[in-house]
């Protein structure tokens, strides 16, 4: 046989979970067509000895709708190993909406996603209004990895109702244009239907973002339209009822009522936070009570703590307190002078304990008020990391003295991390595990310059497989690949099989790992992002053709729409 590439001396971890064997991998037409000893010649060959041929990772909680139009690649996941993704969650797309009305479909993105206006504005070339018309711009984009996408609440209401899509509830005649919508999405290959109902979703003025403004019944209308089509996924950021027992019980009730009546498989994140250490496993309780009860639900969890980044070059959890204030909107080098001026420290240092706080809630992943216990010196790219508080204690000084301090040595790109959720690890090693959960939830292409979690999937392959050894490679690598691919119904891919596509992540075990992020400027308009690449990926294949060699593009932009399956029917 005439192959188009062979990747020869490796060790195939298959995605199944089943135990590692040494094979050669031969591709041809984008599929792999034999997982053997090869003796035939290639186009192209790959000598992956000493590292894991293993199928590409996919990540089901992205939100790259707008990234995709200036980055074809996806980065930051597509240097992680990350082949395919899923966006439009959270009730977040950029369908359906006409040109004309884009300014509020972006009201509902920039504040709740940190995706900023000037970038989609130079960024996106607007070609559509309704959902099928987004998913064809889409597919006629160059991109380097697959993409598929839902169609989100927030865009769905915006379009139907307008303005009033932020202050009303839906009236019957708005309810069957959603209706009629969703349908029409998902007849064209959408993934399904995404909604938010959290407080964490706000407009950059402090109105919720549409989607929280819908009932209930609103919610079980749409997600009813996959029901009966038998097609799609329902995606929520969930109410916020972590402290209220009783709320809580009624919200969980309802989503395992929904998930029951439509047989359309629920999906959302599930966090473990410090302030209620146990909830989580109500929510994994409830997605079993539901699997129990005939319905289908699976947790969107993480490989490690949600953390602010944070640094002088972005932003620091004192930058809205006047004194700060002043300071902070200096060019960094006036920044850098004032801070080692002892008068200039002082007053700073006072600010953080003196000045009452204003009415400022953060949402998302906004920096939290700073308790020095829970911010952290990140200098290197894995835990484990140094608290202000222990470090303050130990060198005798003021927390927010050693803030500045350690900020001045780096010429003030120090970046510190703030976790908002998932602080135990144990937790976080006992839910990755938890059979109905997905490792996934990168939030990439969205909170740009506030997180970092693209990197979730070398996380675990460094952190948790070869460092705790307490994943095996076999089960971190079917965590990122077959698991991920059946709740998606992405099929095809997410294994390593004759006939399968060609979908290929090659990496050394013994080095793969996220690298340090940086502070670039390369969005488009010059707008802001935190780059976070990884080490010891070798090679990075798309439907068979070699888009990263050691994580620099090759050129090749083999990535591909994948539709949902009622698309073509
Ligand atoms: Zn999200």
């Amino acid at each position: 046989m005439q192959y188009d590439l062979i990747i020869r001396n490796g060790t195939v971890i298959d995605g199944s979970g089943l135990p590692r064997f040494r094979a050669d991998v031969g591709i041809v037409h984008g599929k792999i067509a034999t997982i053997g000893k090869i003796r035939d010649r290639a186009k192209e060959v790959i000598d992956a000895e000493g590292h894991v041929v293993a199928p590409g990772f996919i990540d089901g909680h992205t939100h790259m709708d707008a990234q995709v139009f200036w980055d074809p690649l996806g980065t930051c996941s597509c240097w992680h190993g990350i082949t395919s993704v899923v966006m439009g969650n959270c009730g977040f797309s950029l369908a359906p909406c006409s040109e004309k009305d884009k300014l509020l479909v972006m009201r509902n993105l920039e504040r709740a996603e940190d995706i900023s206006p000037e970038a989609m504005e130079a960024g996106i070339r607007w070609s559509w209004t309704t959902y099928p018309e987004y998913l064809d711009a889409v597919d006629s984009l160059p991109k380097g990895i697959n993409y598929s996408a839902y169609i989100g609440h927030s865009a769905l209401r915006t379009y139907v109702m307008g303005e009033r899509a932020f202050t009303d509830p839906a009236t019957p005649e708005d309810l069957e244009a959603m209706t009629r919508e969703v349908r029409d999405a998902i007849r064209a290959g959408a993934m399904g239907f995404t909604t938010s109902r959290t407080r964490n979703h706000q407009t950059p003025d402090g109105q919720p973002v549409a989607s929280r403004l819908a009932t209930w019944d609103e919610v079980r209308q749409l997600v009813g339209v996959m029901g009966e089509m038998g097609a799609g996924v329902f995606e929520i950021a969930g109410e916020d009822t972590d402290i209220n027992p009783d709320l809580r019980e009624d919200y969980l009730g309802r989503l395992k009522a929904l998930a029951v009546d439509t047989g359309v498989p629920v999906t959302f994140g599930v966090f473990h936070r410090r302030y209620a250490p146990d909830l989580w496993r109500q929510y994994l309780a409830t997605i079993d009570e539901t699997a129990a009860a005939g319905g289908r639900m699976f947790a969107q969890v993480h490989s490690r703590s949600i953390n602010v980044v944070l640094s002088f070059q972005s932003t620091t959890p004192f930058d809205k307190l006047p004194v700060w204030r002043e300071i902070r909107k200096l060019p960094l080098s006036e920044q850098e002078i004032q801070l080692r001026n002892p008068d200039v420290r002082r007053r700073l240092i006072e600010a953080v304990y003196n000045t009452p706080r204003e009415s400022h809630r953060p949402v998302g992943p906004e920096p939290r008020k700073a308790n020095f216990k829970w911010l952290f010196v990140m200098d290197k790219a894995t835990p484990p990391y140094r608290s202000l508080a222990d470090i303050a204690s130990e060198q005798n000084k003021d927390p927010v003295e050693v803030f500045i301090d350690l900020s001045l040595d780096k010429g003030l790109k120090q970046f510190f991390i703030q976790p908002l959720v998932n602080e135990n690890e144990e937790y976080a090693l006992e839910m990755i595990k938890h059979p109905r959960a997905v490792v996934t939830f990168s939030d990439s292409g969205a909170h740009v310059s506030q997180i970092m979690d693209s990197s979730l999937q070398t996380h675990l392959l460094s952190y948790w497989v070869r460092n705790k050894q307490a994943v095996t490679l076999e089960e971190a690598v079917r965590m990122l690949s077959f698991v991920p691919a059946s709740h998606w119904g992405l099929n095809g891919r997410g294994l390593l099989r004759e006939g399968w596509q060609a979908d290929v992540v090659i990496f050394n075990p013994d080095t793969v790992a996220p690298m340090m992020p940086e502070l670039v400027f390369d969005l488009p308009a010059g707008a802001r992002r935190l780059k976070q690449k990884a080490t010891g990926i070798m090679g990075t294949i798309v439907n068979g053709e070699v888009v990263l060699r050691n994580n620099e593009h090759t050129g090749a932009l083999p990535g591909r729409l994948l539709r949902g399956p009622l698309a073509g029917r």
